[in-house]
């Protein structure tokens, strides 16, 4: 695509959860990730893996940085083109930006690559982790994140308590509810009980799903601006979210937002 970006860094965008966030994509030379979530944003995930490598080097991300504007920025998040923790310099790059703006950085992970140590060693220096989970059990795993081989709802959530074991943070839980899901919410509320997260986000996907992949869909496109096709995908009404935020709150007690508060 001839206009394609050609920098890691992007935004600020605005985001309902942290304010203005400006995005670092450690991925970057397509869509890699460990899962094809259908309602992934990217669209499409090119590289179906859970291969960790140096996919991009940090010294072109630091120059990217040097020529954004990361000084409007509330924060500095880590999602980009799929899965930050498969990228191998991902530590690296969090100390060296974290040093040059003093900002906090927050990493965004589908929290598969939780169960190797290195991996949660590799989160310690940042300021937020929120960690996906959207199913309570495999079948709903495979229905919705379509994850690589291996990856099981037990080894996710072991994964996310081992990393809430060790890291000092703020650790969420971000949850896309949609109408397959939300009968499952006892379920659900049993692994929030057992991970016992800062926060819980309550998602829906609002937003549009592009049909192919597209780097300019790692930002937060608005559906009118989305510079590519896209289809709606369905998702709960303010009621129906509203009401399993209730639900959720009673059968944990935990700290509980949603993407539909104002
Ligand atoms: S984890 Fe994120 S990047 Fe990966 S498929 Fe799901 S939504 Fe897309």
């Amino acid at each position: 695509m001839s206009n394609a970006p050609t920098s890691t860094i992007y935004g600020p965008v605005r985001s309902w959860r942290v304010g203005q966030s400006l995005g670092v994509d450690l991925l970057f030379k397509t869509s890699i990730c460990s899962f094809r979530c259908i309602y992934c944003q990217l669209g499409k995930i090119e590289d179906h893996t859970a291969k960790r490598d140096i996919y991009v080097s940090t010294e072109k991300v630091m120059a990217d940085l040097e020529e954004s504007n990361w000084r409007e920025a509330d924060i500095i998040t880590f999602s980009g083109s799929g899965e930050p923790t498969l990228a191998a310099n991902l530590p690296e790059v969090i100390h060296a930006i974290k040093a040059r703006t003093g900002k906090p950085v927050m990493v965004l992970t589908n929290a598969t690559m939780l169960n190797d140590p290195q991996v949660r060693l590799d989160l310690l220096e940042a300021d937020k982790v929120f960690c996906k989970l959207d199913a309570a059990d495999d079948r709903m795993l495979q229905l919705i994140d379509r994850p690589v081989p291996g990856v099981t709802v037990r080894s996710i959530v072991d994964g996310i308590k081992a990393l809430r074991a060790e890291f000092k943070g703020y650790l969420a839980i971000q949850a896309m509810f949609m109408p397959q899901n939300t009968k499952d919410v006892e379920a659900f509320a049993g692994l929030l009980n057992e991970i016992k997260p800062d926060e819980v986000q309550l998602n829906t996907p609002l937003r549009p799903v592009p049909k192919g992949w597209y780097i300019e869909a790692r930002g937060n496109h608005e559906r009118e601006s989305a510079p590519y096709e896209s289809y709606e995908l369905k998702h709960l009404s303010r009621e129906d979210a509203v009401a399993l935020e209730a639900r959720l709150r009673e059968l944990t007690g935990l700290k509980i937002v949603s993407v539909y508060k104002d």
